[in-house]
């Protein structure tokens, strides 16, 4: 069953939440008023968004009321905010103050909540204020923005258009292997570190194993001897090779650890496609955005001494000697691009993105421990401050070459 997208309307009152509603829903849902306070509680209307599909629409009370039942009511807002997945930020622009603007935004940032801003006008002539809106609050300018007039009908067309061109629903769902076909065999190269824990797959790894079974096809596991490998040790390339040679239907693909880039780009026959476990997750998180990702690298051509570059792990799995994000990338920026500044975020905490203007470049693990949302979230940032953002197997193929990133990105649809 499909369900519904909520999209929640806030925003100060008497800045028009009512007649934005109304305009969104053709029809008098909401009681518009100039009097304080109107929005009693929070309105809830059922209605179907063409191109969108259903959607519940939510008409908050104004967050800044002061009277006895104002703070119930913020409460009230507070929990909208959480259950919606769109904000619409309405603001009078000529109102002149903007703290709850301000408060609201803030706790959309602390939740993830992808944000529309929709100026208001009274006026015309208050248009003339945007910017200086937007100069007291700075951060109004990463979202998109729309200005109407919310009790003119002819209006409701672009309102939809913005709300279609900027929000992903969240029932766009995007295929973990999109390539995968029944019957067919899947190679999972998992070198099983150090940093494996004991009695289960990472997650990307148990991902790929499920999605593949699930789809009739077969994932059979390598475990790569890595340090062998690297060594030269000819017993660990036999064994590769008796193992790739031992199906009576050759293997379709070979998703790798990133790590062994270094390795696969020889190893893997080229009858197989040839991807990694970090790309296919950084596709699956951004729900399809692999091609921004894969734009992302081409900073890495312009970097010049003294440049920040960002490695962002989005868990905090215990690091040991030879980790990705905090050796092996480092030791080949080192390698590649000696003069630069290699700075480092972990966890659900993401850089503010006020001090993100400082990096060319972040390099992003795979993501699989943070939510879509968070994701989404980091990119709006991101692509708000035009910082570019690659991705820890895009970056680990690439620095073999370029052609290695073209078999590595051709399975995927960028
Ligand atoms: S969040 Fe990132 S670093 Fe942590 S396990 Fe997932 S892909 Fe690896």
């Amino acid at each position: 069953m499909t369900e519904r997208d909520i999209i929640g309307i806030f925003g100060k009152m008497n800045s028009g939440k009512s007649s934005l509603m109304n305009l969104l829903t053709q029809q008098e849902t909401s009681i518009v008023d100039p009097t304080p306070g109107t929005t009693a509680d929070t309105k809830i209307t059922l209605t179907e968004i063409h191109g969108l599909g259903p959607v519940k629409l939510l008409d908050t009370a104004g967050f800044d009321e002061q009277q006895d039942l104002g703070l119930k009511k913020r409460t009230k807002v507070i929990t909208a905010l959480k259950e919606c997945d769109l904000v619409l930020l309405v603001i009078d622009p000529a109102a002149f103050e903007y703290e709850t603007d301000k408060l609201i935004l803030e706790e959309a940032r602390s939740l993830d909540k992808q944000v529309i801003v929709v100026y208001n006008l009274f006026r015309i002539s208050d248009k003339n204020r945007i910017d200086k809106v937007e100069e007291l609050l700075t951060r109004l300018r990463v979202y998109h923005r729309i200005v109407v007039n919310a009790i003119d009908i002819t209006h409701r067309q672009r309102l939809l258009e913005a709300i279609l061109a900027n929000y992903i629903p969240k029932n766009v769902t995007v295929d973990l292997l999109p390539f995968v076909e029944k019957g067919e065999f899947y190679i999972l190269n998992i070198p099983m570190d150090e940093e494996t824990p004991p009695g289960r797959y990472l997650r990307p790894q148990a991902m790929a194993e499920e999605y593949i079974t699930r789809k009739w096809a077969f994932p059979v596991s390598y475990r790569m001897n890595l340090a062998k490998a690297r060594a030269g040790d000819s017993s660990e390339k036999e064994r590769w090779n008796g193992f790739v040679n031992s199906f009576t239907r050759r293997p379709k693909a070979i998703i790798t650890d990133s790590q062994a880039m270094d390795i696969m780009k020889d190893w893997a026959p080229d009858d197989m496609a040839l991807t990694t476990f970090s790309v296919m997750m950084i596709n699956y998180m951004s729900r399809g955005r692999l091609n921004e990702f894969v734009n992302g690298i081409r900073a890495l051509n312009s970097l010049v001494a003294g440049d920040h570059i960002l490695i962002a792990e989005a868990c905090n799995h215990s690091r040991i000697r030879e980790d990705i994000g905090t050796v092996q990338i480092p030791n080949l920026l080192k390698k590649f691009y000696p003069e630069v500044i290699v700075n480092y975020t972990f966890g659900r905490e993401f850089v503010d993105d006020l001090d993100m203007k400082k990096y060319k470049l972040v390099i992003h693990c795979g993501g699989c421990m943070i939510s879509n949302q968070r994701m989404a979230a980091r990119l709006r940032d991101l692509n708000a401050t035009g910082v570019p953002i690659t991705n820890y197997g895009i970056f680990l193929s690439y620095i073999h070459g370029e052609k290695i990133l073209d078999r590595v990105i051709a399975p995927w649809d960028v």
